[in-house]
């Protein structure tokens, strides 16, 4: 007999959301973690990154006091005073989570765990066997051959996230969400950045009109990017980094973060041995999270499907409740929210136009311009919201770009989700004078009776 229903390696988004949901529904779970329970997300991903975001966007308010008849000047970034900040951010939302999988009964192990057999993980010489095993193990960064990570002069976001000290300039190799999040945040904190991106635009799979729009957007802010180019070589010195493009131009700064994407951690934990089915690393699941061999579920970055926590969270709550027998729908990938917390934002869900498309919808579009928004005037933001809809059916895609855009895709995945059409959201009523009018606006344009806009 199994001595738990579930035993959990990995303490991330993934795997923690799966022990919390699976506790509540009266299993009995262990739950293995090698470093904090929390993962990627709560200590070297989402939360410290958007504190660092916050200190950037109040970085541009005390230079830009004056704008708005403030009188404020930037002195300076302090790195401790920062990081002293985001690590209380960080420390009060793990002790939250250790107390919630204490509160769960949850037997929390720390260690490394090792798949021996289809049923059992071996910690620190201790067995664990399990009805379910559930591989949540996560992902890590990346490099390219013969880019090797120095964390000093060469640099992941691992290191970017702990830095104590801003950089005069910085060469950002990848121009995904990542990259393009610290892009942000070291010219707001005062440093010389250049993206360097292989494809031809920024956070490449997001619909094209939103790459377009941030791109304008880093220009007149001053971030510099290279796309459509590769990285050749690097050279690095005591004065810092030399970095050559296929193209032959030659970038120099201070130091460069390495963000080509992440890669999933399943390297000699046994995975293999048990007969789960991979590719390049990945555990292959199907629509339940259920890997080909029964009893062994996967979940989180270490699967083929969007690296973003709450898919984790999503995926964690289907395979608890799937085990205990509720049942779950299997989760729709087109009605995750993405969002880019650069300046400007850029949030999405659904589908891009190009993949509309592609899936033989007849598409229409509108695109609502933010400059018509009170709120985005009094916020000095510019940016868009983008339907995309199937004709005379439901909206297909909502795409936005404009300072605090990510609050609006709570209203966006409900439209999307529901499958509603412009006219049924067109006579929803938004509060006066909000961001979250312009949404409203968007579909009543789209319905045929725009109010504040020309059509
Ligand atoms: C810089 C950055 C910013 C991000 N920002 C966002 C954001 O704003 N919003 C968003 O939704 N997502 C964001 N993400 C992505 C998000 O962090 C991940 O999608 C999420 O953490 C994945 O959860 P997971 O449980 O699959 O893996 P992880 O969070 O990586 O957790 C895996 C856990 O398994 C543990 N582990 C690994 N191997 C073993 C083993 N053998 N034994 C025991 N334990 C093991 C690890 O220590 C780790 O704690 C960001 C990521 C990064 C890097």
């Amino acid at each position: 007999m199994p001595e738990f229903d579930l035993v959990i390696i990995g303490g991330g988004s993934g795997g923690y959301a799966c022990a919390l949901r699976s506790a509540q529904l009266g299993k009995s779970v262990v739950l293995i973690e090698a470093e904090k329970v929390g993962g990627t997300c709560l200590h070297k991903g989402c939360i410290p990154t958007k504190a660092l975001l916050h200190a950037a966007e109040i970085a541009d308010g005390a230079r830009e006091g004056a704008r708005f008849g403030v009188k404020s000047t930037f002195d300076g970034i302090d790195m401790a005073g920062v990081n002293s900040y985001k690590d209380g951010v960080v420390s009060r939302l793990h002790k939250g989570l250790q107390g919630l999988v204490k509160s769960r009964a949850i037997t929390y192990v720390e260690g490394h765990g090792k798949l021996i057999s289809k049923n059992t993980v071996e910690v620190n010489g201790t067995s664990y066997t399990g009805a379910n095993i559930v591989l949540a193990t996560g992902s890590y960064a990346k490099t390219l051959p013969g880019l090797e990570i120095d964390g000093k002069q060469v640099i992941t976001s691992d290191h970017g996230t702990k830095m104590d000290y801003v950089p005069k300039s910085v060469i950002v190799l990848g121009g995904g969400v990542i990259g393009c999040e610290f892009a942000s945040v070291w010219k707001s904190f005062g440093a010389e950045v250049t993206i360097i991106e292989g494809l031809p635009h920024l956070i490449a799979l997001e619909d094209e009109s939103s790459s377009k729009q941030l791109e304008r957007a880093f220009r007149k802010r001053g971030i510099n990017f290279e796309l459509g180019v590769f990285f050749k070589s690097l050279s690095k010195n005591a004065d810092g980094v030399t970095v050559t493009l296929e193209d032959g131009k030659v970038f120099s700064a201070e130091i460069l973060m390495v963000s080509v994407g992440r890669g999933p951690v399943s390297a000699d934990l046994g995975y293999e041995a048990a007969g789960v089915a991979m590719d390049r690393g990945y555990v292959l699941v199907d629509e339940k999270c259920r890997t080909n061999v029964p009893g062994i579920w996967a979940v989180g970055d270490l699967i083929p499907t969007l690296q973003l926590a709450h898919v984790g969270f999503a995926e964690g709550m289907l395979v608890a409740e799937e085990i205990a027998g509720l049942n779950p729908r299997p989760i729709n990938y087109d009605g995750i929210p993405r969002v880019t917390y650069s300046d400007p934002e850029v949030a999405s869900v659904g589908l891009t136009t190009a993949e509309a498309k592609k899936r033989g919808f007849d598409v229409v579009e509108l695109s609502y311009d933010l400059a018509g928004n009170g709120k985005a005037q009094i916020l000095n933001t510019a940016g868009s919201i983008k339907l995309i809809a199937e004709k005379d059916g439901p909206i297909l895609g909502i795409h936005m770009v404009g300072a605090r855009v990510g609050e609006l895709l709570a209203e966006a995945g409900l439209i999307f989700n529901w499958e509603a059409r412009a006219i049924d959201v067109a006579p929803l009523i938004h509060a006066h004078p909000t961001l979250s009018e312009a949404m409203g606006e968007a579909h009543m344009a789209l319905a045929g009776k725009p109010l504040h806009a020309h059509g």
